[in-house]
């Protein structure tokens, strides 16, 4: 349990709610009804979860995400998982209001994070990984 994570060593102040299913935390956020979503257990990638701790941190997240739009009158969530930061994994739900740009074409939009990458993505690379998640989900 490292020391520095925000999840695993909560400040008071910063604790929304904890089950056994994860952690509800505020940390900077940009807005009001922003939250972080904590897997039960610290790891750092969706991938390093048990399928039973990400089940359960989306039930809570779900759980959650069902007051923040009561609370607020949001017209849906954004649900981001970056892990750049914060290396428990965790989701961050954002509230969307009806009158509010879309946030999907700042992010893969032209000026976005995909103006980082290449023009394109490789034709055969998409190909070969989309061929072997077929196969591999099919089995
Ligand atoms: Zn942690």
């Amino acid at each position: 349990m490292p020391t520095h994570c925000i999840f695993c060593n909560t400040q008071d102040d910063a604790l929304i709610y904890r089950d056994e299913d994860g952690i509800v935390v505020v940390d900077d956020p940009v807005r009001p009804g922003h939250v972080l979503v904590g897997a039960r257990v610290h790891s750092e990638n969706l991938t390093d979860l048990t399928a039973q701790d990400a089940a359960g941190l989306m039930r809570l997240a779900n759980r959650v995400g069902k007051r923040i739009i009561a609370l607020t009158g949001a017209q849906k969530l954004y649900v981001t998982a970056i892990g750049d930061k914060d290396k428990h994994f965790h989701v961050h739900l954002l509230p969307k209001f009806v009158d509010e740009p879309n946030l999907g074409p700042h992010i893969f939009g032209p000026a976005g994070w995909i103006s980082f990458l290449p023009s394109a993505p490789n034709v055969n690379d998409l190909h070969k990984i989309n061929d072997g998640l077929r196969k591999a989900l099919t089995i």
